[in-house]
């Protein structure tokens, strides 16, 4: 089959064509500036990139020029769109209400609608590209994959904050967790790669990127992860904050003269390893070099991130009285060996011994702790679209 696999945000688009057969990517690419002017990024797969730059009022014009670059005579992947056998749709958010992939129809619809409230920013970009690829092409079956759904599984005692239970009841306030089509792809491929059955596996997945969570994986279900009712709380990432004292924001509100949007603003977009290092960059490589040329901004933020993830990684073997193996993943956990060398310098109390020289290596599935070690430790490179792919096939057939 061949999948066409959407990733809408609000002003961009993330778009491949994979062939699920071969698990090739055919095509790949994006859409920018939706709605301010418009730039398409098509490459297909053993060609260099093409870009052009075209209006693109809204998210219809970016996805019919991607489906004018597939099927383009020269340098299309496919001859006619006839060819693509199913889309995949990346959703953020399903609530409750969605526990697993789902194949798109009325009902589902209806029912991703009623969950735009808990993802404003997310989910109505996502409906977009729904509609738009009814519209474009009908008949077309199409499975919406969902960031939350991995993380349904997670108990009571887990996703409940101590608030009013009334705020559950009314407005569906509780923990639900994002990446987790990374944190279950991850999580499989990390006990494939080990020859672990992961029917019987304690496994953590520190997904590692802009944004960042960690997962606790008992038998291949998730029991818990680091983000909340939104990708805000948790670990201290790129740009937002992570947890901090709720207090804070009236204390920081009446110091700063801010309203709540305000202080929201500052928690999602000044915070973070960006804040920390005094604006310096939210780019680990930034930080690194700054850190190595003396900025202390930059270490202290290089600190706090990885104490907060090997802390984060502790409270998750508590959670589940044990860990068998613990992945690193996405952009930092692939390619920051100084982070993942100071995550796992206090795990040494769980017999974990990191392999140095393996720790090093990067861009495929890696083994970085020592052969003796009690905990295995890898780097799983996650792969978003590939998971996607493979859940609207397992659906559609
Ligand atoms: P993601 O959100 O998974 O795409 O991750 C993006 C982040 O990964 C970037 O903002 C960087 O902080 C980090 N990153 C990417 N490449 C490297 C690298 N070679 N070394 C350190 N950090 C990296």
């Amino acid at each position: 089959m061949k999948v066409l696999i959407i990733n809408c945000g609000s002003s961009s688009l993330k778009y491949q064509l994979i062939d699920s057969d071969t698990e090739e990517v055919l095509a790949k690419g994006l859409c920018e500036r939706i709605g301010i002017d418009g730039r398409l990024v098509y490459q297909k797969a053993g060609c260099d990139k093409e870009i052009t730059e075209a209006p693109m009022p809204t998210h219809k014009e970016g996805i019919q020029m991607v489906l004018d670059a597939l099927t383009n005579e020269k340098t299309g992947a496919i001859s006619s769109l006839s060819e693509i056998d199913a889309i995949g749709h990346r959703v953020v958010h399903g609530g409750e209400k969605f526990a697993c992939s789902a194949i798109v129809d009325t009902a589902m619809i209806d029912a991703l609608e009623e969950c735009t409230e808990l993802a404003p920013l997310h989910n109505p970009a996502n409906l977009i590209g729904i509609h738009v690829c009814q519209e474009l092409m009908p008949g077309v079956p199409m499975v919406g994959v969902f960031d939350t759904a991995f993380h349904q599984t997670m108990p009571e005692k887990a996703y409940l904050y101590g608030l009013p239970y009334e705020y559950y009841e009314k407005y569906k306030v509780r923990r639900y967790g994002f990446h987790g089509t990374s944190h279950s792809f991850v999580s499989k491929e990390l006990a494939k790669f080990l020859g672990i059955d992961i029917n019987h596996s304690k496994l953590i997945v520190c997904h590692l990127g802009n944004g960042a969570s960690v997962s606790a994986v008992v038998d291949g279900k998730c029991v818990d992860t680091s983000m909340g009712m939104t990708p805000l709380e948790g670990l201290v990432m790129g740009t937002r904050s992570g947890n901090v004292d709720p207090a804070i924001l009236e204390f920081i509100a009446k110091k700063e003269n801010l309203d709540l949007a305000g202080v929201m603003n500052v928690l999602n977009k000044k915070s973070g390893v960006y804040g920390l290092s005094k604006g310096l960059s939210s780019d680990f490589r930034d930080l690194e070099e700054a850190s190595a040329s003396g900025n202390v901004y930059a270490t202290k933020a290089l600190d706090v991130f990885c104490y907060h993830v090997t802390k984060t990684i502790g409270a998750y073997v508590a959670a589940m009285n044990g860990v068998d193996a613990i992945a690193f993943t996405a952009g930092i956990g692939e390619n920051a060996p100084i982070v993942r060398e100071a995550v796992v310098k206090n795990l040494e109390y769980l017999g974990v011994k990191l392999d140095e020289e393996q720790n090093q290596l990067r861009g495929k599935n890696t083994k970085i702790s020592a052969e003796d070690s009690k905990v295995a430790v890898c780097v799983i490179p996650t792969n978003e679209e590939l998971a996607i792919c493979r859940e609207t096939v397992a659906l559609l057939k």
